[in-house]
């Protein structure tokens, strides 16, 4: 399989750096070439499943609080 490469200087290392749209409250992750800075890609900063397991944990952690309680009456 051929190396990704930079369609603007062609070189073959890239990196991610967080970014902030103009204008708007949430950052992005940009995936840019590690030798010019061309953006080629962007995605979410936040990782969506990463915090939603760790909200599951926590409501986990929750409900078995509450049971414990409830057990005691
Ligand atoms: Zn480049």
């Amino acid at each position: 399989m051929p190396a990704s490469c930079c369609g603007r200087c062609g070189g073959e290392g890239f990196e991610v750096v967080e970014g902030r749209p103009a204008g708007a409250h949430f950052r992005i992750a940009l995936v840019q070439c590690a030798s010019c800075g061309a953006v080629v890609g962007a995605m979410p900063a936040v990782n969506v499943e990463d915090q939603l397991r760790q909200m599951d944990r926590k409501l986990q952690t929750m409900d078995y609080s509450i049971q414990h309680i409830a057990s005691r009456r």
